[in-house]
């Protein structure tokens, strides 16, 4: 499906490998790594390099530091974090392709891993400024992307570099690309989507593309409100996107002239406001209250979604079914996290909320495939050219 080179085309013993990854993972406020997986999942390409006698160094970004050196953003958690995954030394240098960067890579031995400080502690990473990206290039042999989550972002270590190095895919983002690709290219049918959230105009192109290859869409959240709204139905006070209406309603159209089903919820948890201790009463879609607000899916909608899981060979699920932030209002995005857990179909979860209510539940090892980025990962199912991923094919 990708016009790209792999880590395996290359000869990669003795040579400086430029490896971006995605370690922009959550701390808690004492600074510790709350969620680890993002670095375990690039533990297979850094094993890799290392027996292949590459010496590899590591561009990564945390957080949003915006073009400053701020220590709250500093990648020292990760560098200890990766050091007890590796079972080896890793040095995180002070600065980004600096002088102390440049003193340790001369340095280095076949298997060394070397870290850079924070990337975006630098202008011109999110500028994708060609200066900083031929520094970052000047480094390396080889500039390798394994940085999913980032490869919808156009900035030097993501895309800009690439035009100065030889360069390719790491093996997490073969991986992501082959599971997401193929779910698109050829799933094994039925083939169920659950769609959640709330920004339906984030959405709204994912949902139109995956109408052309799913069976049926089932939509919660806040999102299910403009649909239903588009059916003509009372929501009361829940949230709507009133200039998406027209567009939720062409949508419905084009998924019945696709055979396609877009299975709505048929009922609610419904509260008076927007609160975590709110008092609610569960209604259906008829008889939705004129002063009430949807604030999750009801136990006849987790029924009926559980159904379709049930009988697909293939699911795909992004987005949150309710306020699940608020315990209260989690169990329609928690009970359809535990019927994927235990579906016979093909199971991935794309990012965001819903990846993080299955860790929640530790049921991470009962799904098939946990996308490691939300945004990039809805981006390629929509049919977005990924920056990312251009920079690296377009070589060829
Ligand atoms: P998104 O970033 O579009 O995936 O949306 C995630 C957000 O949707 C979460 O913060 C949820 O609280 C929110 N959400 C889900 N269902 C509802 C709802 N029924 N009403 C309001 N917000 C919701």
């Amino acid at each position: 499906m990708f016009n790209k080179q792999t880590l395996k085309d290359f000869e990669l013993k003795g040579k400086k490998v430029l490896l971006r990854v995605d370690f922009n993972v959550p701390l808690n406020s004492n600074l510790q790594i709350t969620n680890d997986k993002r670095i375990r999942e690039t533990l297979p390409t850094i094993n890799y390099l290392i027996e292949q006698g590459a010496k590899i160094i590591i561009v990564s970004h945390l957080g949003r530091p915006e073009g400053k050196v701020k220590a709250e953003f500093s990648l020292k958690p990760v560098a200890e974090r990766l050091r007890e995954l590796l079972k080896k030394p890793v040095i995180l240098t002070d600065d980004v392709a600096g002088p102390d960067t440049f003193k340790y890579v001369r340095a280095m031995k076949e298997g060394d891993v070397v870290m850079m400080e924070n990337v975006r502690f630098d202008p011109g990473e999110e500028a994708n400024d060609p200066e900083f990206a031929k520094k970052l290039a000047s480094l390396a042999d080889i500039y390798c992307n394994d940085a999913f989550g980032t490869m919808h972002r156009a900035h030097a270590s993501t895309t800009k570099v690439a035009e100065y190095l030889p360069s390719c895919a790491g093996l997490l983002v073969e991986k992501e690309l082959s599971v997401l690709g193929g779910a698109l290219e050829n799933p094994a049918r039925p083939f169920v989507v659950i769609i959640g959230g709330a920004k339906v105009k984030d959405k709204i192109a994912l949902i139109s593309r995956l109408i052309e290859v799913a069976d049926a869409v089932l939509i919660g959240g806040a999102m299910a409100y403009t649909f239903l709204r588009a059916q003509g139905h009372n929501v009361g006070k829940s949230i709507i996107e009133k200039d998406k209406i027209t567009l939720a309603r062409l949508l419905l159209e084009k998924a019945k002239t696709q055979n396609v089903k877009i299975v709505l919820p048929v009922d609610h948890i419904v509260t008076g406001e927007f609160s975590f201790s709110a008092d609610y009463v569960v209604s259906t879609t008829k008889k939705f209250p004129r002063t009430g607000m949807g604030m999750d899916i009801g136990p006849k909608t987790i029924k009926l979604f559980e159904h379709y899981i049930n009988k697909a060979k293939t699911v795909f699920w992004n987005g949150p079914l309710g306020v699940s932030e608020f315990q209260r209002f989690a169990t329609g995005t928690n009970e359809i996290a535990k019927t994927l857990a235990n579906a016979k179909a093909y199971t991935i979860v794309g990012g965001g909320d819903s990846a993080k209510a299955i860790e929640q539940l530790n049921l991470q090892n009962k799904i098939d495939f946990v996308s490691t980025g939300g945004g990039a990962a809805l981006k390629l199912l929509e049919g977005v050219a990924l920056p990312g991923l251009q920079a690296i094919s377009e070589k060829l």
